[in-house]
């Protein structure tokens, strides 16, 4: 294959990509909110790109099924990396993990205390990190989705999720109330693609900088 493809996820890391793709003249030919294909053509045709879960974006990257892809630093945080090149950060969805809890716990006399605390996250290996440079003892509860549950039905105390509006938070009666990181998006690219095909993709790699600013 002598063709790019790049690796994307529906929802704000497409819609949110989209208009760099078009500062580096690339323009998807469908919507893949609408579209039920994996692969979307481009109007350049030596440009491809392939649709997957967010979490699953490293992975097409890391063996080289992609060359390129845009991925949140959580999802680059839990997958560590391994054959990844990360020359940009795309500054897009942009949000906060965060570490909250049910309104009326006290967060910071537990922490205080000493307490073991069960905390249910997504991000299992970002949050044991975050809780061992605090010196906090946690039990960690993988959850794939709706961490704002479970303080609710009592399987953990504390959550460690993503808060942008804070909206998702305050309708379930939660309060955030320790930030772990801010989170943006960036370029992740195969390491043996960008030298086998550094002519096509170096200059992908400067326009998407140009359009970022930078
Ligand atoms: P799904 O929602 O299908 O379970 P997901 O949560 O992995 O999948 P998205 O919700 O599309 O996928 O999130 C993709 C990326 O966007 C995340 O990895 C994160 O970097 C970022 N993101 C997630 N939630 C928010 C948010 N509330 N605001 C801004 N960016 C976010
Ligand atoms: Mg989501």
């Amino acid at each position: 294959m002598s063709g790019i493809t790049i690796a994307l996820s529906k929802g704000r890391i497409f819609e949110e990509t989209t208009p760099l793709l078009k500062a580096a003249g690339i323009v998807p030919l469908e919507d893949p909110e609408s579209s039920r294909k994996l692969i979307i053509g481009t109007n350049n045709p030596d440009v491809r790109l392939i649709i997957v879960r967010a979490t699953d974006v490293p992975t097409y990257v890391q063996y080289g099924a992609a060359d390129l892809g845009v991925a949140g630093k959580d999802v680059l945080l839990e997958h560590g990396g391994a054959g990844l090149y990360q020359p940009l950060d795309l500054q897009i969805a942009k949000c906060r993990m965060m570490v909250a809890v049910q309104q009326g716990f006290d967060y910071e006399r537990h922490v205080r205390q000493g307490s073991r605390l069960k905390v249910a996250t997504k991000y299992v290996q970002t949050a044991r990190e975050h809780f061992a440079k605090k010196g906090v003892h946690v039990d960690l509860i993988k959850l794939y989705g709706s961490m704002e549950l479970a303080p609710l039905v009592g399987l953990a105390d504390a959550i460690v999720d993503l808060v942008s509006s804070g909206n998702t938070l305050k309708a379930n009666n939660l309060v955030a109330v320790e930030e772990i990181m801010q989170i943006s998006s960036r370029l992740v690219v195969n390491q043996a693609a960008l030298k086998l095909k550094h002519a096509a993709i170096q200059p992908l790699l400067d326009q998407f900088a140009a359009a970022v600013g930078k």
